[in-house]
């Protein structure tokens, strides 16, 4: 038998030899034979539908003896290529090993966090939290969820309308189209001087002459309330 093997991985010929594979017999390609379910006899060839860019690097672990990552694939991709080619992460060179670890450790963190979303659920859903915590839960989805419930829906709705009116009140206080005449300028001037007050008043400021001759309505000062 020839010592030259060839793979197609997916749509892509690759050509090596027998005995560069077989120097880690352990791994997939290193147990090949002709009978092999991924052998075609027709082609005389092997033929795997994985991702052909990842397979040169496959390949070099049987030339060279260790796997490099490239920096541009992610580690989810290797851990499956591994996986595949049962190739044991302890082959991975020592450069890329700590990338390799990286990836394993968010990815524990990541599992670790989406099982107690999970479980936190499922506590909730089987009512296995006490009964506290699912009051100060049921209050804080009413509170900072308004789309949890209608009524959280309508109490943010009436908490955005107080925000807004406490806003515009005290624009509404000073537009003099609002506010409502007590007195004329003329007349609170001779009063003044009737009474003997020291009161100086800028007759030329409409602001001021405003504010001393105007109040704001009544309704008004029950919005203000708010
Ligand atoms: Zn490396």
């Amino acid at each position: 038998m020839s010592d030259e093997i060839h793979i197609n991985v997916g749509g892509t010929l690759f050509e090596t030899k027998w005995s560069t594979l077989q120097r880690h017999c352990d791994t997939l390609l290193g147990s090949l034979t002709t009978t092999s379910e991924y052998y075609n006899n027709v082609r005389k060839q092997f033929f795997f539908d994985r991702n052909p860019e990842l397979f040169n690097t496959i390949l070099d672990f049987y030339r060279n003896g260790v796997i490099h990552f490239p920096t541009h694939i992610c580690g989810w991709n290797w851990k499956q290529e591994l996986e595949f080619w049962r190739i044991p992460v302890t082959d991975i060179s020592e450069c890329c090993y700590p990338k390799y670890i990286k990836y394993e450790k968010d990815q524990n963190l990541v599992n670790y966090i989406k099982n107690a979303f999970i479980v936190r659920t499922a506590e909730y859903q089987t009512h296995k939290v006490s009964c506290l915590a699912g009051i100060k839960q049921r209050i804080w989805l009413f509170l900072e969820e308004p789309t949890s419930s209608i009524a959280a829906k309508i109490f943010s709705i009436f908490y955005l309308l107080i925000v807004l009116l406490s806003a515009i009140t005290p624009i509404l206080a000073t537009h003099p189209d609002v506010r409502q005449k007590v007195v004329d300028l003329d007349v609170l001037i001779y009063w003044v001087n009737l009474n003997g007050l020291n009161f100086w008043l800028n007759k030329q400021n409409p602001k001021e002459v405003m504010f001393v001759t105007t109040e704001q309505p009544k309704w008004l000062e029950d919005l203000d309330l708010f």
